[in-house]
Order: structure tokens, then sequence, then C-alpha cells
């Protein structure tokens, strides 16, 4: 890694003594909760645990007051529709509105002011800046975009890099490929797994994705681009460099990856408070174990979250990164979810792990996976589509690898070319079956 290429939003706070950063995020958690009295929804949960907000002064104190979580938030909305009582604001007085992808609940919609959505694109400057985006870079985003707060936020957060930014939205993976090659994009952000669609698509069209302009993918939505094997074949395919970060609609952008590329991504501890717990215990983990996500955003004043459980298992470490920031960093990314494990034989998994074994396999174009529970264990069977190689063949590379690296059986079926879905945002390639 050369010293030089190492770029930052803010150099100086990135790399703050991590005494100096706590008392800056407790300055800030202070100015968030004297605004906060006009916020029924947190002004009820203060009372409720017989906590004042202008006693609480540090992140330390804060650890009173319970956890938010989901749940709880979508609760809140039906009964006091449309955004429940969450905003501190009047109305007039926000300016975006976005809603969550409701893959397990009601959508959430959130608000932003224009302060609000000013603290996104700072934590977007981060993202890029880390990733060595400048002025001279074309960014594609390749999103669909419609009510989903990431793809605007990364749009928006381009522009702010200096970046020239192009949007594509309302249009076919084939026409998004021509469109990053026709314009010299440099760097591209979206999902993992579309990143991979997209190399699938090039080579039927027989585009040179690997021989174009772009030298950065930037990535979220999913583990993807934390884990190695995934990692690995989004670089092969496009030539470049990928990049993970971490982000979600009613926290914000609150991880980002660096150029020294050490396989964990920083927290963004300037604009959040981090917490680690046991998610069966809801007791605060001790750091290097893994552990449940908890962040309480500090530059959302107008719709904030404070101790929201975010349901993502992390193994956070304090390590100095070689790139010099001080900012803590997970590795590995998000390992999981804890509502997502696997007990496959006794054995716990996270559907993480099994993509970084198929990823390794080339031959497999696309993959799916049926889990069947039975008695409290999980059975997978593994449907894939392969490319010119024999079903045989690849399904005993899949048992080996199985047995090697995760020491479990599976079931592997064939699934005709194409015939599994696509995704061009989160992959949802998990499917509960009973029986
Ligand atoms: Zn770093």
């Amino acid at each position: 890694m050369n010293e030089q290429r190492i770029t930052f939003h803010r150099r100086e706070l990135e790399t703050l003594d991590r005494q100096l950063l706590r008392e800056k995020q407790d300055l800030r958690l202070r100015n968030l909760l004297d605004h906060l009295a006009t916020n029924r929804f947190y002004e009820e949960k203060f009372r409720l645990a017989g906590l004042r907000m202008e006693s609480v002064r540090s992140a330390e104190e804060l650890r009173l007051l319970p956890f938010t979580t989901k749940s709880e938030l979508a609760a809140d909305q039906q009964a006091y529709p449309p955004y429940g009582r969450i905003l501190t604001y009047p109305l007039a007085r926000y300016r975006y509105l976005h809603q969550t992808s409701g893959t397990t609940l009601q959508p959430l919609k959130w608000l932003d002011t224009a302060e609000d959505w000013e603290s996104w694109i700072d934590c977007w400057s981060y993202v890029y800046r880390a990733a060595g985006v400048t002025e001279q870079d074309v960014v594609f985003c390749a999103f669909s975009f419609g009510p989903y707060v990431s793809h605007w936020a990364a749009m928006d957060g381009a522009r702010r890099t200096g970046a020239l930014c192009l949007s594509g939205g309302g249009l076919s993976s084939e026409q998004r490929l021509r469109m990053i090659i026709d314009s010299g994009c440099t760097v591209v952000a979206c999902t993992p797994t579309y990143a991979l669609h997209l190399a699938e698509v090039a080579r039927g069209v027989g585009l040179d994705l690997a021989g174009s302009a772009v030298h950065t993918t930037i990535h979220a939505g999913e583990p993807g681009a934390s884990i190695p094997a995934v990692k690995r074949r989004i670089e092969r395919e496009w030539g470049a460099t990928c990049y993970d970060h971490a982000g979600a609609t009613e926290v914000g952008a609150w991880a980002f990856d660096c150029q020294a590329q050490t396989g964990a991504i920083h927290l963004h501890e300037l604009e959040f408070i981090f917490e680690l717990i046991d998610p069966e215990t809801g007791q605060t983990a001790d750091p290097g174990t893994r552990g449940e996500l908890v962040i309480t955003n500090l530059g959302r004043i107008g719709m904030p979250v404070l101790r929201y459980r975010t349901g993502d298992l992390v193994d956070m470490t304090l390590d100095p990164c070689p790139c010099g920031r001080s900012l803590a960093r997970i590795r590995g990314g998000v390992v999981g979810r804890a509502d997502d494990m696997l007990i496959v034989r006794g054995v716990n998994l996270y559907p993480s792990a099994i993509d970084n074994l198929i990823r390794d396999i080339p031959a497999i174009v696309e993959y799916e996976v049926e889990v069947r529970r039975r008695a409290g264990m999980d059975d997978l069977l593994i449907k894939i589509e392969t490319g010119d190689q024999p079903f045989s063949d690849v399904e005993q590379a899949v048992f080996a690898a199985f047995r090697s690296r995760l020491n479990i059986r599976v079931s592997v079926r064939a699934a005709a070319p194409g015939s599994l879905p696509r995704y061009e945002f989160k992959a949802r390639r998990y499917k509960r079956v009973t029986g």
C-alpha cells in the first residue's frame, strides 16, 4: 500500500485520538438531545425509563435508555400514521421522504430535513473519499432509484465529491453496461449481487467489462463485498477494486471500506455511536466477540434513532488500520443477521458463509437455497445454474466444498440456464419451505 495514495474526507477527524473522538461523540449527543424535547416518541421513551434528556450527557449515560427496535418504529407509524410520533419538527421543515424496502415488515417511511440530508451526503463523502474517488471520476449509480434512500444518497454523495454522476435508473442491464462503457465510467455503485449479474450479462452480449475504464466498484445492501470469494469474483470480472460499505434507511451510511483493503470496514464513529451487544441477552458484549450492532445517529436530528438494534452481527476490532484512521472496524463487514442464522446438522452458519463458498466455484452462475426446517434443524437444497461444465462435476465440487469447509452435507440440484431469479437490488436467494 502506497502511503501517498490514501485519501480522506476529513483526515484530522478520521485519525483523531480515541479519547478525543469519544468527547466529540458526547458533545454531539448532547446537542442532539437538546433538540429532542419536541420529539414525542423519544420524549415518552425517556419518561417511561425515568430519565431526563437534559441529564444524559454522554454515550455511557445513554445506555440507561432502552433500545429502539424496528418493530417499535413500525408499530408507532401504524398507530400514528403516516410518520409516527418520531418527527422532531413540524412537517413543513422536512425535504425528503423515502421508505424502506420492507422485506420483513411494513415499509417504514423516513423523512429528512435539509440539514439531515446534508449529514447523509456527508457520510457518503467518507465512503467515496476512502475509496479514492475524486473529481476526476465518472460515477455510475446502477440502481432502480424509486423510494429507496440509499440510491439517492449514493447519487448526491457522488455529486458532492465533484465527480461526474450518472443515474442508471429505468434502464435494462445491457443498457446500463453500454452507458458505463460509452461514458467512460470509472466508478460503479450497486449491490454485490447486481455487480455479478452485470458481469454475466456483459459476457452474454460480448462486452469487455474488465477492459472498461471502471477501476472501482462500491457496494452495499448486502454483505457480499466483504465476503472474500464474492469480492475476488467481482474484482476479476470488473478488473476493479471492490469496496464495501454499510447503511440503513433509518440509520444512515454507517460504515465504509478503505484503501488499505484489510477485509475489515470502518465504523463511522464521527457520525454514529456504536455499541456491541449479545443478541440473546441484550447485555453489552466485549469488543472482539461477535455481537449485534446497536447504533445512535448523531446528525439526523429531524428523525433520529437512539440505541437502535440493527439486527446486524459483526466482529468489531480496535486494532489500528494501516490507512491511519483511528475509527473502529468490523471484520468481514456485516457477518449476518441474527434472524438469518441457519442450523444445519448442528452447525450454526449464516448465508454469507454459503455465499463465500459458492462464489469460489467459477462454474456456478447463479444459485438459490431451499431451507426446510425439521425438528429445529435446517436441511439445505442448493439449486445451481452452471455454465459449460457438466452438472455432475460442479455438483461434486459443491459437495466437497461444503464437506471440507463447513463440515455439512447438502443436497444439490441443477436449475435450467436463466431459470433462477436475477436481482437488481438485494438478493433473496433463501426460500423457506415447509414439510
Ligand atoms: Zn482503514
